[in-house]
């Protein structure tokens, strides 16, 4: 039996979890934990927006939009064409109906002073999810983004209305350092046998999960292997902007600079092993100094079958 946690962001978060999700089933395994960035929430006409943790949701839930990428399948934007014509909201930022209805749920039950690991324990009973969901913590820790020039905008600002153009300098999550992991959290990571980082953006999706004060100590204090997963083929991101975001931290676009800026648990950091695609296989030996052992293997997501794949070789690592 083994026992496995994923951190996770959104769509590529997903992409990764629907793998695990089936080759745990093979396996005859416990159902995982998966632990959602919450760094991308925020509060968009009076409702609040769980973008990763909806993402998860509806692709796990067999909801989701595979060809837009984002939202519900089969979406309709009438209440949205409504909140324009009001001048309400952001005109750059869609709110599905169907997606509403998610956003409306989720945000009477927390005015009706639910936490979001309990709305978030509701919104998983819809559908058969196939996991246990937790937010990485219950505190409001929307990540902000400063560019050049001074301006802070809030990161769907900056990522959806100007496609991550403006030069960020810096990224960060005010009240982060007086935030707690969410209820189970550490007891998850402390109980597993395996801990999964997705190959999600390593600077605003996976940063945000590691920034909350106590998952670095759980992940550090574990006897689970920590084993990571490149986001970065042949030094390339596969789609989104997570290049722009490592370069405003400093960290080159590449393998094995992102596996140094997660770092090896032996030194510190937080992965026994890291997954390189074959394409980036001369990276190995410098992933293997870091003090993490390297595995070479495909890492497109092409599908569930390959995604449960990558989740196998990264359980076997
Ligand atoms: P977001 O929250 O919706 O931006 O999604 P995530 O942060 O979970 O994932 C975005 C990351 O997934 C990007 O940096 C991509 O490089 C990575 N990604 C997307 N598709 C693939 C894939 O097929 N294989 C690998 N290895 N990474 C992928
Ligand atoms: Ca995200």
């Amino acid at each position: 039996m083994t026992r496995v946690v994923v951190l996770a962001g959104g769509v590529g978060g997903s992409k990764f979890t629907l793998g695990v999700r089936e080759a745990l089933a093979r396996r005859g395994d416990p159902e995982a934990t998966v632990i959602a960035n919450t760094g991308d929430d925020l509060w968009l006409s009076g409702v609040r927006l769980q973008p990763d943790v909806d993402s998860l949701l509806y692709a796990l839930g067999g909801v989701n939009d595979t060809e837009r990428g984002w939202g519900r399948a089969g979406d309709t934007e009438r209440v949205n064409a409504e909140l324009q014509a009001w001048g309400a909201g952001w005109p750059w930022f869609t709110l599905g109906d169907l997606d509403l209805g998610t956003h409306l749920a989720r945000t009477g039950w927390l005015r009706e002073g639910r936490t979001p690991t309990e709305v978030l324990g509701r919104l998983s009973e819809r559908w058969p999810l196939g996991v246990r969901m937790l937010p990485m913590t219950d505190a409001e820790v929307d990540t902000h983004v400063l560019v050049e020039g001074g301006e802070r905008l809030h990161f769907q600002e900056w990522w959806t209305r100007h496609r991550a153009a403006l030069v960020p300098t810096r990224f960060e999550n005010p009240g982060i350092e007086d935030a707690r992991p969410a209820p189970g959290v550490e007891q998850a990571i402390a109980d597993a046998d395996v801990v999964l980082v997705a190959p999600s953006n390593p600077v605003v999706s996976i940063g945000p999960i590691l920034a909350v004060p106590g998952v670095r100590e759980a992940l550090s204090a574990t006897s689970a292997r920590v084993v990571g997963v490149s986001p970065i083929i042949g030094g390339r991101v596969v789609r989104g902007m997570a290049d722009v975001c490592l370069t405003a931290i400093g960290v080159e676009t590449s393998a094995a600079a992102v596996a140094a800026h997660y770092g090896a648990r032996s030194a510190g950091g937080v992965l026994d092993a890291w997954l390189v695609a074959e394409e980036d296989a001369a990276a190995a030996a410098s992933v293997d100094l870091l003090g993490m052992r390297a595995v070479v293997a495909p890492l497109w997501m092409r599908d569930t079958a390959a995604s449960a794949a990558i989740v196998e070789a990264a359980l076997s690592a």
